[in-house]
């Protein structure tokens, strides 16, 4: 059975301060057996203490991004090495804004899959279209292509460490939400590739979660279709009681 799964993306937001009163709320008010499994994804300099800040908790550290070597001269760059030495096991790659602002391709991203696996972690892996792409109704042939080059490339023993984050560019910090069924619809795409590459078995098992401008008011409606496992959640995670109540809109 797959996981439902909510996931704070904090990007680059929070100081060492604002980052501790975050977790604070988050551990004041947290539901001790919540319906989905949760994460949080604070910046580098603040990972190691947020790991540090909620251990023993229901909440889980996500990195948002590594590099593909073991170590070397890749300067102001972090290994999956490194952060498995403080205890980070879970990584997102491919954000949109990865993609787009610091020019990560397929080809990159496949390289940082293959290294997140070789190192035993789990991967939170995003996709999605732009604007331009649905509107000229591109948009289930731009998300194949990016899971094709970016990560139906893996053997299907390592789905077990896979979860998928469709996002799409559009609807990402722009207010603008997809509808529950232009979600639902790519979701139920999304698996159908990963059935007709990996079989069934693996299809159902995968967590595909859904990211764009959620919020708490529209949370439970995206939530609850079929192929919908939980969401990916930006701005709406940086306030402690907003992404609680994300958490619990599983019905
Ligand atoms: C994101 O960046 O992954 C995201 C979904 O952001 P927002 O919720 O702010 O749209």
């Amino acid at each position: 059975m797959r996981k439902n799964i909510v996931a704070g993306n904090w990007k680059m937001n929070n100081d060492l301060a604002e980052t501790q009163e975050l977790i604070s709320h988050l551990k004041l008010q947290m539901v001790k057996e919540p319906t989905a499994k949760v994460y949080v994804a604070p910046s580098f300099v603040n990972l190691y203490n947020t790991f540090q800040s909620l251990k023993g908790t229901v909440v889980n550290v996500a990195a948002q991004n590594m590099h593909y070597a073991e170590n070397g001269a890749y300067t102001g760059e972090v290994s999956a090495k490194m952060l498995k030495s403080i205890g980070v096991n879970t990584v997102i790659l491919g954000h949109s804004e990865r993609r787009a602002l610091f020019n990560e391709t397929d080809e990159l991203l496949a390289k940082k899959v293959n290294a997140a696996l070789e190192n035993d972690m789990e991967i939170i892996f995003c996709f999605g279209e732009e604007l331009k792409d649905r509107k000229s109704d591109k948009h289930f042939e731009v998300v194949k292509e990016q899971l094709e080059n970016g990560l139906f490339h893996v053997e299907k023993d390592a789905w077990k460490n896979i979860v998928l984050a469709y996002e799409p560019v559009w609807a990402i910090g722009t207010g603008e939400t997809a509808s529950p069924e232009q979600a639902q619809e790519m979701h139920k795409y999304v698996r159908s590739l990963v059935t007709d590459k990996f079989g069934k078995d693996i299809a159902q098992d995968v967590s595909i979660l859904y990211g764009g401008s959620v919020k708490p008011n529209n949370a439970a409606e995206i939530f609850e279709k079929e192929d919908v496992d939980g969401g990916l959640i930006g701005g709406a995670s940086l306030k402690a009681i907003d992404f609680l109540n994300i958490v619990n809109s599983f019905s």
